[in-house]
């Protein structure tokens, strides 16, 4: 029997799964569909290419092979299409397969009813990042000299983006190299933290798997009791085998993670320190950035902290219709709602057609707020900051004061 914070190196037993490493996320998801814990599974499929990752939804086990491995260019969001294509989990059970960045945004959409987390099992996924599809087809051809059509697998291994081609060509570059060159991972990723996501149920990946089993086990954390039930169903299923984790190997995992962790807090100063400080550098930037804007509301349909029904930015009172670049309050209000639940998932960038850096400008924003307040977005259920201004207050507070610093008061303690 297993429990919470347990580890092991798990493989398939299933002759068809061949899975990125062990195959023990397929594995597990295929225990889950099969034994009927769950009616579907949210996972991601390769579509036209290696670029291109669809969302997709397997409620057959047969299904699921194909959907085995890792695509590194598969930047989207799956707990947002839960809210808007599933009714949030709220009359089916689903297994998802997350990264952190997923797994931080399934815990603000469920603080705020949007999701029904008891109804879904998260199986995680370590992330060292992923690269953006339009990013990838440019630089595999610039710096790898490759026609992107012709590439038939890419991988992540040992700091290199590594890429094979349907002619048996195999190259692989350094992403710091890459990244020193404005390419490599999407520029949220080389901020995030979060690389090993325990607020999942069971989470997987390769690092800390050496030794014999190198690249043939999956290396699995056991994080709630959810998670240890399925571990053990899906063993006792005969789908899973396992093995204690090499305590080498142990040590290593650690190892990389607090590294990366390191790097996505130096990436933060960096980039960060380059939208400059406060009101004549900061503010000037993202003024003159978000200048571009064109009203899409592409960052607002894909953010997964923004679920409301009438959007403020949608009220003419407060952002006059007719009117492009709209007005700055457009930003304002997605700043104020948004920037203290942040989870960085870098969507609002992604879709942006202006190329304006949204989460860049969203992130450095909840950073500061956490200083503040302490509260960290996506790593428990922690209601965000805030759920706790009290409008009738604030509104006698300005009333009284005249001043719509909101923060005012937790600044004067
Ligand atoms: P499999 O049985 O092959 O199953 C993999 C599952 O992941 C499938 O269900 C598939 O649909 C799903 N999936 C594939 N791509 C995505 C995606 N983009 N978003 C959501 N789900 C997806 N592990 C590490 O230890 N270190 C890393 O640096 C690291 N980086 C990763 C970066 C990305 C973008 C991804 C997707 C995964 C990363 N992993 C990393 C996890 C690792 O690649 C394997 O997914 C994990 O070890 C499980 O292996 P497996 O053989 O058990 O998985
Ligand atoms: Fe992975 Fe973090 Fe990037 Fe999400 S934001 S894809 S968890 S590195
Ligand atoms: Fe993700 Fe952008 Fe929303 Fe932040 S503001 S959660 S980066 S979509
Ligand atoms: Fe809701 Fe504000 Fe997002 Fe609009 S911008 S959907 S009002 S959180
Ligand atoms: Fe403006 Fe870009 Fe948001 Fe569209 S996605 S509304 S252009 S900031």
């Amino acid at each position: 029997m297993s429990a919470k914070g347990d580890m092991f190196y798990a493989w398939t037993a299933v002759p068809d799964i061949k899975g990125e490493c062990g195959g023990a996320v397929t594995s597990i998801l295929k225990y889950l569909l099969d034994s009927k814990i769950v009616d579907g599974v949210l996972t991601v499929q390769k579509g036209l290419d290696v670029f291109d990752a669809e969302p997709v939804v397997i409620t057959d086990s047969a299904d699921l092979a194909k959907t085995a491995g890792s695509l590194h260019c598969g930047t989207l969001l799956l707990p947002k299409l839960i809210k808007k294509y599933l009714n949030g989990a709220k009359d089916m059970k689903l297994a998802v397969t997350c990264k952190g960045c997923d797994a931080k945004a399934m815990y603000e959409l469920a603080k705020r009813n949007q999701i029904n987390l008891d109804n879904i099992v998260m199986v995680g996924l370590n992330c060292g990042g992923s690269v953006s599809p339009v990013v990838a087809r440019n630089m595999i051809s610039s710096q790898y000299g490759i026609n992107p059509n012709d590439v038939v697998k890419e991988e992540i291994d040992k700091g290199q983006f590594i890429v094979m081609t349907k002619d048996g060509q195999h190259k692989g570059i350094s992403i710091d190299e890459l990244e020193e060159q404005g390419l490599g991972r999407r520029t949220n990723c080389q901020r995030c933290e979060t690389k090993i996501p325990r607020q999942c149920d069971i989470v997987c990946g390769n690092w800390g798997v050496i030794g014999d089993k190198a690249g043939k086990a999956t290396f699995v954390e056991i994080c709630s009791d959810k998670g240890a039930m399925v571990f053990d169903g899906a063993v006792k299923a005969g789908v899973l085998e396992t093995s204690a984790p090499n305590p080498k190997g142990l040590e290593i995992r650690g190892k990389i993670e607090n590294v990366m962790i390191k790097m996505g807090k130096k990436n933060q100063e960096k980039q960060f320190a380059a939208i400059g400080e406060g009101t004549g550098g900061r503010l000037t930037y993202i003024m003159a950035e978000t200048s571009r804007c064109i009203k899409c509301y592409g960052c607002i349909e894909s953010c997964p902290i923004c679920y409301c029904v009438e959007c403020s930015t949608k009220k003419n009172h407060l952002v006059p219709s007719g009117r492009l670049p709209p007005d700055f309050m457009f930003q304002l209000i997605r700043f104020a709602h948004i920037a203290d639940s942040c989870v960085n998932c870098g969507q609002c960038t992604d879709v942006c057609p202006m190329n304006i850096p949204n989460s860049l400008f969203m992130h450095a924003q909840q950073v500061e707020l956490q200083k503040m307040f302490g509260h960290k977005p996506g790593m428990d259920m922690e209601l965000p900051v805030l759920a706790f201004a009290e409008e009738a207050d604030e509104r006698a507070r300005l009333n009284a004061t005249g001043s719509d610093m909101i923060y005012e008061n937790v600044f004067k303690e």
